[in-house]
């Protein structure tokens, strides 16, 4: 029988690069987001992560379609560039209800299920930032830190129950996250996209920044192998490594 996975943020960048690897394979893929995927192969469900009843109910119609849910990936997240003097209440709370409370709200639908089915693998899209600081990125990367905390309690919470929970932790990603981030901070700077493009390049240990097609390899790794949980993986060309 065909396994199934949920991801959330499947429309784009590295969720939409998941979704399509976990097709390739052969798997079931529901896609929670609040855009539409140009994918058709992908079962779209319209969710905003930030809402918990959104949640709880694209998760019971999955649950109520295929029964079992073997795998979930909780990506969905939004990129916020900005000084805590710049930071509004309004901007700390969009934040921490996208990137992070939602990645509760995801594991709480998802968890009691796999419970009771007797396994699941789990992987949230955290950051390089749940590693390092960056300029210009306190709140983006507390969300990011938390969601690496999350994954290590949870993941020792449910480890007798033959649950997997790990994080992937990208650097700096070519999707369309990326290219609206360097858009703006080109807007700001006057510089040049092109010239930020080559920086950010320049930057990396391994001279590029990566493809979304590598996040999804890893991605994809993580639910298949066994005895690892608790992991906090670096996908990012070295830049932790320093
Ligand atoms: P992206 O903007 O290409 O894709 C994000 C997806 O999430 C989009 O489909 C968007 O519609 C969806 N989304 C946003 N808000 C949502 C909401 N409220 N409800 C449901 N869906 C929502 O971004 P990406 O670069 O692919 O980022 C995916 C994840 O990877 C994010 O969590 C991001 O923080 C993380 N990440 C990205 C990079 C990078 O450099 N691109 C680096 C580290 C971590």
């Amino acid at each position: 029988m065909s396994k199934t996975v949920i991801i959330t943020g499947a429309s784009s960048g590295i969720g939409l690069a998941a979704a399509e690897h976990f097709l390739r394979e052969g798997v079931a893929v529901f896609g929670l987001d609040i855009v539409e995927p140009g994918n058709s192969g992908i079962n779209y469900i319209h969710c905003d992560v930030a809402s918990i009843e959104a949640i709880n109910d694209a998760v019971s119609v999955v649950q109520s379609e295929v029964g079992v849910i073997d795998y979930a990936v909780s990506n969905a997240g939004v990129h916020f560039s900005a000084t805590i003097e710049q930071t509004s209440e309004q901007d700390f709370d969009r934040l921490v209800d996208v990137n992070f409370k939602s990645s509760f709200f995801f594991l709480k639908a998802v968890l009691p299920i796999m419970k009771a089915q007797g396994h699941g693998k789990l992987v949230m899209v955290a950051s390089d930032q749940a590693f390092i600081g960056k300029r210009s990125s306190a709140i983006y990367g507390a969300t990011k830190a938390a969601i690496a905390q999350l994954t290590k309690s949870t993941a020792l919470d449910y480890a007798d129950h033959n649950i997997q929970v790990n994080a992937v932790c990208p650097g700096t990603v070519n999707t369309p996250l990326y290219q609206h981030a360097i858009a703006a901070y080109s807007d700001r700077s006057g510089i040049a996209m092109e010239e930020i493009e080559v920086e950010e390049a320049a930057c990396q240990p391994m001279n590029q920044v990566g493809k979304p097609e590598a996040v999804a390899d890893l991605i994809y790794f993580l639910t298949q192998v066994d005895f690892a949980t608790g992991g906090l993986y670096p996908i990012d060309g070295g830049y932790t490594a320093r």
